[in-house]
């Protein structure tokens, strides 16, 4: 038996014209699995029921079930996803005003190595599939039941590093699940032949560059990828990205208390932010046990702010939701396998 899951639009096209059945079936077939989330191929009504038994014999429909849920005091949610072949993955709903967003996993595990990351200590175990990337958007808005607003590719995983099937599940998200392509944000730690892939794309899907560290020595001591693709680097693939978009970029900042909270650093960060149309977000560290680095207090990240302000074109503070369930990535992973 195969998923039917495991098919983009292009190839159930194709599948159906093999099969002798008219390719128009892929698409109300493609609009049951993705916009209306059936389960069952009994629910497709608009199928002859000779076609439906047919594929009842020789496919699937898979579906992410939760193997364990968190809820924060924040109202953020994260689940804990069981794929088929037993693996498991995250995926965050952060519900805020009217937003209704979904954080999801692109990798299990990551090959990045971020050192205050406990996703990074796992390595990456395999890519995911596109279906598996879509799916936990769906999942999380059937679960939830409200209707998912925005999408963050800022799970589990370098969403850079298995382009390919983020892009096919980016369509499926987009297209068919109907999230604005404005609303849906992927989030790099600085793979540059990614940002300029991703720049030459004709969507208008949103970029956020994971940075937490303007200078880069101590970017290089926090995340060995910076070594590969250095920040100037990554600043030349975002002029491209933005000559391309015309798209304002977004630049996370993880910060460190006594690592990157310096009036130094922020001097750094404001020049790199000021170099293109762009935001800053400064997510204070969510300390993970094991790891050597410390959560700042909010003396901390205030005095950070203000050196950041007169010199950044805009800066947020986002605090982690979550942070009473262990919503810093790959934590409830470690936890529950
Ligand atoms: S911070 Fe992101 S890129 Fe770095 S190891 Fe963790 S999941 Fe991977």
């Amino acid at each position: 038996m195969k998923n039917i899951k495991g098919y983009t639009l292009k190839e159930l096209r194709e599948l159906f014209t093999s099969m002798d059945e008219k390719s128009f079936r892929a698409d109300q077939i493609f609009r049951w699995l993705w916009v209306k989330g059936a389960e069952d191929f009994e629910k497709m009504t608009d199928i002859s029921k000779a076609l439906r038994e047919r594929l009842k014999n020789e496919f699937y429909i898979s579906s992410l079930e939760p193997a364990h849920v968190s809820t924060s005091r924040d109202g953020s949610i994260k689940y804990l996803f069981k794929l088929e072949d037993g693996e498991t993955i995250e995926s965050v709903f952060i519900p805020e005003g009217k937003r209704r967003t979904v954080c999801v996993s692109t990798q299990v595990g990551c090959g990045m190595g971020c050192k205050f990351c406990a996703t990074g200590k796992i390595g990456l175990i395999r890519n995911l599939s596109f279906y598996e990337i879509a799916d936990q958007v769906l999942s999380v808005q059937k679960i939830t039941g409200e209707r998912i607003t925005n999408v963050v590719l800022m799970g589990m995983g370098e969403p850079f590093a298995n382009l390919d099937e983020v892009l096919k599940a980016l369509r499926i998200i987009n297209k068919h699940i109907g999230i604005g392509a404005r609303k849906i944000t992927v989030s790099t730690a600085g793979i540059v032949p990614g940002i300029k892939r991703f720049a030459e794309t004709p969507f208008q899907y949103k970029l956020a560059i994971s940075l937490n560290a303007a200078i880069q020595e101590k970017r290089e001591k926090i995340m060995p990828v910076a070594k590969a693709y250095t920040i100037n680097d990554i600043m030349d693939a975002l002029d491209y990205y933005y000559s391309r978009k015309h798209l304002r970029v977004t630049f996370e900042y993880v910060l460190f208390k006594n690592f990157n909270d310096s009036e130094e650093d922020a001097e750094a960060l404001g020049a790199i932010a000021s170099r293109i149309p762009s935001k800053i977000n400064i997510i204070p560290y969510n300390q993970v046990e094991g790891f050597p680095y410390e959560s700042p207090d909010e003396d901390d990240v205030n005095r950070f702010a203000e050196y950041l302000y007169p010199i950044a074109p805009a800066v947020t503070i986002r605090w982690s939701r979550g942070r009473d369930v262990h919503a810093a990535c790959g934590q409830l992973r470690g936890m529950y396998t």
